[in-house]
């Protein structure tokens, strides 16, 4: 833990308002339909331990991670809370990880014929059946494709000794509510699930579970709302900011008309300037592309970022603030109720989950509403 007063940031994760997220969530579904949370990537930079452990208490009682690490590390945190979940790897079955499943109680997602081969042959063995049959609907990433779909249709006992507990799909276009993407997917993810004979079902992420009740069918997978990204891009979803990151002011100093700032003097003061240095940079996972183009809030007075990001710091223009409202230790507002996660990834030319999982390790970081 990086210690609060030496920290040249602070990073204040709101569990709390991470819980009315999930419950808002968990509120657009119908009564048979789970909701489960992804947290991969470290629950998308937030801690796994604080958010997994506030979303069992909120109910959560089903996980999906990436890696086997992931998983592991999970399963790990759970039992210490004495937390019983169904943990999911979406990133499958590979070589040589089939006893990890066991040990640690692990359910696969099979996202390709030879692992569905690999899962069956360790299931005849060992007897654990479950898993999770993933279809290509669009993504073209992972899953299996129309032609694995079809000898897979051939030859069903290619799953012999797995329990396929649900089918699932991904959407490519959920954040945009108008896309032909959306209702062609479902389309064909209905086709398949049929004529494989699969009841269960899992399609939406986030966006998805907006999309609409045809888009939830027995288990949503959301990620990014829980987090406080807006899922639809253009539309205020009534999902809430979670995070709030404050830097902090080493050095004010005033420029004449002319100055430059920063490496490659890319900027030039345009009048008589209040500069001030704060101790965050690209190091920190503030993203270099804000440079002349990111802001800051002190108060409510919005601050531009002037000049290139360094690794360790940024320097804002303060002309607009009185003098003894921005001194050494002033703290400045990164992303908080002024400039959202979204705004911040706007103006980065990226996306929230981006900056959210770049969130740096050397902020200090102090959870509200831990149990
Ligand atoms: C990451 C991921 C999700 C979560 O998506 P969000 O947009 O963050 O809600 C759901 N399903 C799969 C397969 C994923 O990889």
């Amino acid at each position: 833990m990086i210690d609060t007063n030496r920290a040249g940031a602070i990073l204040t994760v709101d569990l709390n308002t991470l819980a009315k997220n999930y419950a808002f969530l968990k509120g657009q579904l119908s009564g048979g339909t789970i909701c489960a949370a992804v947290v991969k990537s470290d629950a998308y930079g937030l801690g796994l331990e604080p958010v997994a452990i506030r979303l069992a208490d909120e109910g959560c009682n089903s996980f999906f991670v990436a890696l086997m690490e992931e998983a592991i590390s999970l399963r790990t945190i759970l039992k210490q809370h004495n937390k019983e979940a169904e943990i999911y790897l979406l990133n499958g079955v590979v070589e040589g990880s089939e006893s990890d499943f066991d040990h640690f109680d692990i359910t696969p997602v099979l996202n390709s014929l030879p692992e569905i081969e690999r899962w069956s042959s360790h299931a005849k063995k060992s007897g654990n059946r479950k898993g999770i049959l993933n279809i290509d609907t669009g993504m073209s990433r992972l899953g299996l494709d129309t032609r694995e779909l079809d000898t897979f249709a051939e030859k069903p006992e290619l799953a012999d000794g797995i329990e396929i507990t649900y089918v699932m799909s991904h959407l490519a276009c959920a954040d945009d509510r108008t896309s032909a993407m959306n209702p062609g997917q479902r389309s064909l993810f209905d086709e398949y699930r049929i004529r494989l004979g699969l009841k269960k079902a899992s399609f939406a992420n986030s966006a998805g579970i907006l999309l609409g009740p045809e888009y939830h069918y027995n288990l949503v997978r959301p990620g990014a709302a829980i987090y406080g990204i807006q899922p639809i891009t253009n539309e205020i979803n009534k999902i809430l900011q979670v995070i709030n990151l404050k830097g902090k002011i080493l050095q004010t100093r005033t420029v004449d008309t002319g100055g430059t700032v920063g490496y490659g003097a890319t900027y030039q003061a345009p009048r008589t300037s209040r500069l001030a240095t704060a101790a965050v940079g690209y190091g920190d996972g503030y993203f270099r592309t804000l440079g002349n183009r990111g802001f800051g809030y002190i108060g409510t007075t919005r601050v531009p970022v002037v000049g290139r990001v360094s690794m360790d710091l940024i320097t804002f223009d303060v002309t607009d603030l009185p003098e003894h409202e921005v001194v050494p230790g002033t703290m400045i507002e990164l992303i908080g109720p002024h400039y959202s996660v979204d705004k911040l990834a706007e103006d980065a030319g990226t996306i929230g989950y981006e900056i959210l999982t770049g969130l740096g390790a050397r902020y200090s970081r102090n959870y509200i509403g831990s149990p």
